[in-house]
């Protein structure tokens, strides 16, 4: 069995989630692959190796700068037929998202996306995927290879190997209708604290919250525990919080070790994107809000009186 993990790069760092698909790639055995497309990418290679990557293949090169679908598409389709490969595996983002979706009609192949986990049955790939608004879970398969897979952003935590793989560099053909995007400009929203899909804790805001001016309650206590703010499709449709930090089903999926939900009702399509969270605790007025059916630690009053409280002797713990 051969695969190829797609390692995602920002500001000179492998994404948190690429190495974390490398990793499960790897504990399923076979021959595992990463690789990795940029300019000035020759220096990731070595801490991709460390997880679980046999061969890590780099193509840098200035015409990949950019961080454009097209051209990483003719990368991938290049590598899967000069190396035979079977399976090629993503982490969840935007990025992933339209290149898998390009390999997919670029080689016919088969693409399962949102799965949560992958297993070996047989000699064949079984993935899990969430389905009916994450109430079940299925097996999904592939009919032939190339297989191509996406998964949910936090399904699994990276590990270092003791064995380190070997680098190899490789020029990719480019089509001329690859080259054709351009990109214009390129905005980073200013982050301070972890990013939603890395944080181990998450505090999020709902419509409870009253008033855009009152985030800083939930940026408070969120700074005050090294977390990262979340926000409902509510708040952000309102305009009171980016989108980027909006958790749902036309949000981000995430899965931190304490997520507090401040003012939100707990509606399905919020509860799917952070259900896997392993300890839930909600704060909310009303004692009939659907989000008391799942989580773990309830607590039923103003969150104009508790927040506040709460940062308080979150921060007077951390200080004695
Ligand atoms: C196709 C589709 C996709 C969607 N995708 C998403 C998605 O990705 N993410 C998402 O979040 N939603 C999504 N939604 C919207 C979703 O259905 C809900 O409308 C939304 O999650 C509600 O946000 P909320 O909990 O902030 O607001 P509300 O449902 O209005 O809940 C506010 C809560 O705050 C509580 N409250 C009020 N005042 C206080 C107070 N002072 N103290 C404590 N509690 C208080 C209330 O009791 C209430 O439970 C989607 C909807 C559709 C149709």
């Amino acid at each position: 069995m051969s695969t190829l993990v797609f390692l995602e790069h920002h500001g000179g760092e492998l994404q948190k989630g690429s190495l974390a698909v490398l990793s499960k790639a790897a504990s399923l055995g076979g021959d595992v692959a990463g690789v990795i497309v940029g300019s000035g990418v020759d220096g990731l290679a070595d801490q991709a190796a460390k997880h679980g990557a046999a061969t890590v293949y780099v193509a840098d090169d200035p015409k990949l700068e950019a961080p454009l679908p097209q051209p990483r598409v003719d990368a991938i389709a290049q590598l899967v037929a000069d190396k035979s490969i079977e399976t090629v595996l993503f982490a969840q983002s935007i990025l992933a998202a339209d290149i898998a979706a390009g390999l997919a009609a670029r080689l016919d192949a088969g693409l399962n996306w949102q799965l949560t986990d992958i297993a070996t049955d047989g000699g064949d790939l079984v993935g899990k995927q969430s389905a009916l608004g994450d109430s079940v879970v299925v097996d999904v398969g592939w009919k032939t290879t190339p297989r191509i897979g996406l998964f949910r952003a936090g399904a699994f935590d990276p590990s270092e190997q003791a064995a380190a793989g070997t680098v190899e560099a490789f020029s990719p053909e480019l089509q001329e209708h690859s080259l054709a995007a351009e990109m214009v400009e390129q905005a980073h929203a200013e982050e301070s604290g972890p990013s939603i899909e890395d944080a181990n804790v998450i505090v999020a805001g709902g419509r409870g919250l009253g008033e855009p001016e009152k985030f800083a309650l939930v940026e408070e206590l969120a700074k005050a525990l090294g977390g990262a703010v979340a926000a409902t499709r509510a708040v952000v449709d309102a305009g009171w919080y980016p989108y980027s930090a909006q958790v749902g089903q036309t949000g981000k999926s995430v899965s931190p070790t304490l997520y507090i939900a401040c003012g939100i009702s707990g509606a399905i399509q919020h509860k799917v994107g952070m259900q896997s969270s392993k300890t839930i605790v909600a704060i909310n007025k009303d004692p009939n809000a659907p989000i008391f059916e799942f989580a773990d630690l309830g607590v039923v009053g103003d969150l104009h009186t508790i927040v506040p409280k709460l940062t308080e002797l979150v921060r007077a713990r951390r200080v004695s």
